[in-house]
């Protein structure tokens, strides 16, 4: 199907011919017709799908085939959780509509308000905002939902995580019921389909991947070890496999942090973005990244979101996030739009609730590896469900300096998506093979027994009381140990 077919303006079929789109992604096929006719939507479509794409080619259409903006009016209004998904979206918004005479801007906290106020003066048909910045714009009189047509909620689970419930409470209590509703979500949580309910009328349900399964494409695997050896670790595995670039995910901002300056130490480019840094240096960093002056780029959840970095190899999750649904956006960084994709975690003894809420969340067994010489003194317990022995294999070894990307191992037994069948697999005594390094033990990944939920750490935090202001980082108190590495190799 090409996107002719699906009755796109000529303006916007000669921008994406510029863009080199040549056929429309699934959930683009589904969501751009559906959003055309004026029907709401619901979408779970994961970052990386196109999904951005989906809601804003046919709302740019409708917006320059009817009608005008007026002064501090807004006619297309997008919510998004993170000041990062903010100034994505409305990139995208701004290279789609390239070629239309509209006007769009975006808006969220942390910066100057004046020169938001002073776009909203004359009028706007895209506005792209976080929902605190939005109402303090509202709360000031500098915006109009008199001439609101569309309302899109983007990464809607992603905002009810970071505690913007009632924020949203307060925005759809201004709109116009009278509107057109898109709600775009990773992942569909009761609560989502909760939010879904009250908002949504008839909705157009799409859904281009099963829920709550982690991108295909991305071939994931961890190894355990004891927390204080992870930044060891990590140096080791980035010299052995031959990492390239990668994002690599912490807690915490002292976490993120900390492992910089470790990095920084072994003579790598490291860089961080995180809540505490100012908007214009995390875009910095990003740039950077994105450029490959920086191999690795740290960054805790909420400040990665919406991240685009094009062909992105590699995620590691340093440490593993505190909310299940983290992990699929996490790793929905690295095999974007189709490309193959590797994901890494390291994985310590007291992160194990974390792991098997992931693991239910996904309905998989993470394929399980240990390092030698890095074998948790405290061991990550067994995540395979009870009375099945997960089966342990062995691994030839991946050279140092080996394949780029992370390959676990040269010539080795890959692990694998998770079998079919959920056949209890046997163990197997793991021996490292002669002469050669090894990432010994593998257990075989195999379907999970229990059924999805949410599960969430302690500390993973829920509403706050306050309002979470746009982004900031919202991780537990601990980080990693920043612990010293004894030597490791480093990176070429
Ligand atoms: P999103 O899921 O909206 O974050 O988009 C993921 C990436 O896919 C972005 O880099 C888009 O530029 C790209 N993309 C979106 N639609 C298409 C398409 N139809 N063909 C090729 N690339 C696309």
């Amino acid at each position: 199907m090409t996107f002719q077919a699906l009755d796109l303006i000529d303006p916007l079929l000669r921008t994406l011919g510029g863009l080199g789109y040549k056929q429309p992604t699934p959930v683009q096929k589904q969501a751009i017709p559906a959003v055309l006719a004026g029907r709401d939507v619901m979408a779970a479509a994961q970052t990386g799908t196109g999904k951005t794409a989906g809601f804003a080619l046919p709302i740019l259409q409708r917006l320059t085939l009817d009608g005008v903006t007026g002064p501090q009016c807004v006619r297309a209004l997008v919510l998004v959780p993170t000041r990062e998904l903010a100034e994505q979206v409305f990139e995208s918004f701004r290279s789609y509509g390239g070629n239309l005479p509209l006007r769009s801007a975006v808006a969220y906290g942390g910066v100057d308000i004046a020169p938001q106020i002073a776009k909203l003066r004359k009028g706007l048909d895209v506005l792209v905002a976080t929902p605190g910045r939005l109402i303090d714009l509202h709360d000031q009189g500098a915006i109009s939902f008199a001439l609101l047509q569309t309302l899109v909620l983007d990464e809607a689970d992603r905002m009810l995580d970071l505690g913007f419930e009632r924020d949203l409470d307060i925005l759809l209590e201004a709109l116009p019921k009278q509107r057109q509703t898109l709600l775009f979500s990773a992942t569909f949580s009761d609560e989502i389909r909760r939010l879904a309910k009250g908002l949504l009328r008839d909705p157009v349900q799409i859904q281009v991947a099963a829920a709550n399964t982690a991108v295909k494409t991305v071939k994931q695997w961890l190894v355990t070890t004891d927390k204080r050896r992870k930044p060891e670790l990590f140096l080791h595995l980035l010299g052995k496999l031959g990492w390239g670039q990668a994002l690599v995910f912490v807690k915490t901002r002292k976490g993120a942090e900390a492992l910089v300056k470790e990095l920084q130490e072994h003579g790598l480019t490291a860089d961080a973005i995180h809540g505490d840094k100012t908007q214009p240096a995390r875009l910095r960093a990003l740039e950077r990244f994105k450029r490959k002056e920086v191999q690795l780029l740290i960054a805790t959840d909420v400040a990665a979101r919406g991240l685009d970095i094009e062909a992105l190899p590699l995620v590691v999750n340093f440490d593993l996030p505190t909310v299940a649904e983290d992990y699929i956006h996490r790793i929905g960084r690295t095999g974007r739009a189709g490309l193959e994709g590797e994901a890494v975690s390291l994985v310590c003894a007291d992160e194990v609730d974390m792991l098997k809420a992931i693991e239910t969340l996904t309905r998989q067994i993470v394929p399980r590896f240990e390092e030698a010489g890095f074998e948790a003194d405290h061991r990550v317990p067994e995540t395979a469900p009870k009375g099945s022995a997960p089966a342990v294999q062995k691994l030839t070894a991946p050279r140092a300096g080996g394949k780029a990307a992370g390959k676990p191992a040269a010539g080795a037994k890959r692990p694998a998506a998770a079998p079919a069948g959920g056949k209890t697999p046997a163990r197997v005594e793991a021996r490292p093979a002669g002469g050669s390094e090894s990432l010994g033990t593998y257990i075989a990944p195999e379907k999970h027994s229990k059924s999805p939920g949410r599960d969430r750490a302690p500390d993973a935090g829920g509403p706050s009381s306050g309002r979470p202001r746009d982004g900031g980082s919202r991780g537990g108190s601990t980080g990693p140990s920043g612990g010293r590495a004894r030597g490791g190799g480093s990176a070429g």
